[in-house]
């Protein structure tokens, strides 16, 4: 294993690493940024390992698990090209990371392979999480498979659809009266109380290196000058801004592409925030990233602003006319919140003859 300290990207603070380490002991959890920790590694010693195996785990040296322990084979998702969309938009080359084709279709799963990873390795019998579906699915369907007892806690306006993926995998589904964010409470008061290992992503420092994952593959196989994913606390696209930044440190690209962080206008902390607007609170279908209280700003903005990024925040309506497009030009079934990338690079004027990357993260349709 190359990881080396665990370090707060609050405030500085360097750890030792520790399966067990959760947010920054000094920073705390509870004020608006929490003391979330960033992994590092020695990339001169990962350098000089080739990535042989598949999936998550082919990136073995820049993770934090000390041994392979795939459960579900998440990773090795195609980029699928979109011609008809390109020329419609006038975008140079338009792909579609399609991560629906992970085991829970989700790319969550990603984050879910480090996370049972270092369960395992912590001793834990139990994980928990606090979800809008998508990431407590993925843990319900990795427990499931190596009999890990697993307890999800969602918001009041969980969709049936995902409600039956949960008891299907056998979960203890705890129904918050609340929204996501009152469930994300719950979840760690019982959580933290009965000692079980977490799958909060931004709290849990482990599970970005996991979706990096998915920038270290598009790495590998193009160089795009922007790539677009859905915000909801920051954490998939902060992921994604350290995996670039990594292939960067490997050799495997030579500049890193745009980052565009993308939500929906309901819903919009990180884009006020960014753009130092302020606008009133609504609503959205886009129930992946409708995070009022986000917890990862620091690594999203840091992120974004090392690769000349931008937030961006798109309409309900334009969202839904995205994902019939994205279906009828280009034959990939988007969940409503991953549609938000189409939407917003309809909006992005310089991306106009460039190389482009859409973050298809899930594909759950409810
Ligand atoms: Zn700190």
């Amino acid at each position: 294993m190359f990881a080396t300290v665990l370090e707060c990207l609050r405030c500085g603070a360097q750890y030792a690493m520790d399966p067990r380490a959760y947010v920054c002991p000094r920073c705390g959890a509870d004020d608006g940024d929490p003391g979330i920790l960033d992994v590092h590694y020695d990339y001169g010693a990962a350098r000089s390992r080739t990535f042989s195996s598949r999936g998550v785990f082919r990136y073995a040296p820049l993770l934090p698990a000390r041994e392979v322990h795939e459960i579900l084979p998440a990773g090795d998702t195609p980029l699928v090209e979109a011609p008809r969309l390109a020329s419609e938009l006038g975008i140079g080359r338009l792909f579609l990371k399609d991560e629906t084709r992970n085991p829970t279709r989700c790319l969550k799963d990603r984050a879910t392979t480090v996370g049972m990873a270092l369960a395992i390795e912590s001793g834990a019998q139990d994980v928990y999480c606090a979800s809008a579906g998508n990431a407590a699915i993925s843990l319900a369907g990795f427990a499931a498979n190596c009999g890990m007892r697993c307890h999800v806690f969602v918001p009041n306006r969980v969709s049936a659809a995902r409600l039956d993926w949960l008891r299907r995998f056998g979960a203890d589904v705890r129904i918050s009266a609340g929204n996501y964010d009152s469930a994300f409470e719950e979840a760690e008061r019982e959580g933290r109380a009965k000692g079980w290992y977490s799958r909060n992503c931004a709290f849990n420092p482990f599970l970005v290196e996991g979706k990096k994952t998915c920038a270290l593959e598009i790495a590998e196989e193009i160089e795009p000058d922007f790539v677009i994913a859905p915000v909801g606390d920051g954490c998939t696209l902060g992921a994604i801004g350290k995996g670039f930044r990594e292939a960067r440190e490997l050799g495997l690209i030579e500049r890193l592409p745009r980052l565009v962080g993308v939500q929906a206008e309901g819903v919009r902390p990180l884009v006020d925030r960014f753009c130092g607007t302020r606008s009133a609170e609504g609503e959205t279908a886009a129930a992946s990233i409708a995070v009022r209280r986000p917890r990862n700003a620091i690594r999203l903005f840091r992120e974004i602003e090392a690769s000349d990024g931008r937030m961006i925040a798109v309409s309900d309506d334009r969202i839904a006319a995205a994902q019939r497009k994205l279906a009828e030009e280009a034959g990939v079934i988007a969940e409503f919140t991953s549609a938000a990338t189409l939407a917003a690079l309809e909006t992005v004027e310089e991306a106009r003859g460039k190389a482009v990357v859409l973050l298809i993260t899930g594909g759950r349709v409810d």
